[in-house]
């Protein structure tokens, strides 16, 4: 896949731009026209570009920008929430969403077409996998999103999250480049600390995280305390199982100092019970933990229910009262099918005949 001009990291960049014999005292400009004011057309004619970049730029030799493009944006009733399906250059599509409030925006990142992971529950894992997107189509997400921030809020993006479609973790290097980029303070700026990546528990990229020199958030999807339920939701648990997991966790909380937190997602009868609670809080036991509780959001194919709203509180109350520190992610924008993949799922299902 070629890269685009998104994906360069700075010191790329200047090697880039330093092989095609250009002086690399154009990288600043460019850089900056590229990652911070978002230019996505006609670059060469960017302020502050000057003519031996902009002839470079015309040339076969320079990377493009990336096609991205929006082919449906749905509004949420909250009014700040919009989720985005983006067309990219070889006609395949993936999710973004923009959700928050004023000073609290957060773009919510695919990292892939699909995912190879087939949890049963989600949307995207219904789909199967695509191929795995490059850096710069990672990024060109989180620019749509601010520029829709900029155009219609006068804000900015604070957080980004790597919780659309796709594992992170299985696409390792494209997302730390991209994410890098993201966290330049030459480029959007966004504190390391405001970045979250999601993963269904892929280990060797949680200990891959936990030696990456700038310390991001970490975000272990669970759903289940025990092999034999876990594996049920989530069919890699075979491959990197509970024990396994936990231990990766418990050594990435040690290396980087920081608390993991861990999502479940609720599914009525299935894992919302007090007797799951109690397990979650016995699994977590001592460590620096934090957990996301999350409603499901139900899909077409799969037949499980969100949990009623009394075994939320009461799922919340026992790891509480363990001393779980805890979370209800409220279901924002669930009338614009924010669930991971469902709004391009949406799309693929047939029309209803009326
Ligand atoms: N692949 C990563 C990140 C993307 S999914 C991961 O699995 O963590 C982000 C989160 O959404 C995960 O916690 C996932 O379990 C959850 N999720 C997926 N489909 C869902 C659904 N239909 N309802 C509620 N949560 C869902
Ligand atoms: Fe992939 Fe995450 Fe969906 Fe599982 S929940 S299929 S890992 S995107």
């Amino acid at each position: 896949m070629i890269e685009t001009l998104e994906g360069y990291r700075y010191g790329a960049m200047e090697s880039l731009l330093q092989e095609a014999g250009v002086n690399p005292v154009h990288t600043r400009p460019l850089f900056s026209a590229v990652q911070r004011r978002l230019v996505n057309a006609c670059l060469g004619e960017a302020e502050g570009i000057l003519p031996p970049v902009a002839r470079w730029l015309s040339s076969e030799s320079a990377p493009p920008l990336c096609s991205i493009e929006q082919v449906d944006c749905t509004p949420s009733g909250d009014g700040f929430t919009e989720k985005y399906l983006l067309r990219l250059g070889d006609g395949t599509e993936v999710e973004s969403v923009r959700m928050g409030f004023p000073g609290r925006f957060t773009a919510c990142l695919s990292s892939q077409v699909g995912c190879a992971m087939g949890c049963v529950f989600c949307a995207t894992g219904q789909m199967g996998f695509s191929r795995h997107l490059s850096a710069g189509e990672i990024v060109a997400q989180a620019h749509h999103v601010e520029r829709s921030l900029r155009a219609s809020q006068g804000e900015r993006l604070r957080n980004i999250v790597m919780m659309g479609m796709g594992e992170p973790l299985h696409n390792f290097e494209p997302v730390m480049e991209a994410l890098d980029i993201l966290t330049d303070n030459r480029g959007l700026n966004i504190g390391p600390a405001r970045v979250a990546i999601s993963t269904v528990g892929h280990i060797p990229g949680i200990l891959q995280l936990a030696r990456h020199p700038k310390r991001y958030s970490l975000a272990v999807s669970l759903h289940g305390a025990s092999d034999e339920e876990r594996g049920a939701l989530i069919p890699v648990n075979k491959k990197w199982p509970l024990a396994d997991l936990i231990e990766a966790c418990r050594e990435y909380t040690a290396i980087k100092r920081a608390r993991v937190f861990f999502a479940w997602t609720l599914i009525g009868g299935v894992n919302d019970s007090a007797d799951h609670a109690h397990r979650l809080a016995v699994l977590l036991h001592g460590m620096d933990a934090h957990v996301n509780l999350i409603p499901l959001n139900a899909t077409e194919g799969y037949e499980g229910q969100a949990p009623e709203e009394g075994n939320i509180r009461e799922f919340q109350r026992i790891i509480q009262d363990s001393g779980l520190p805890s979370t209800v992610r409220q279901r924002r924008g669930i009338d614009v099918a924010a669930g991971c993949g469902q709004l391009k799922a949406k799309r693929r299902s047939p029309a209803p005949r009326l």
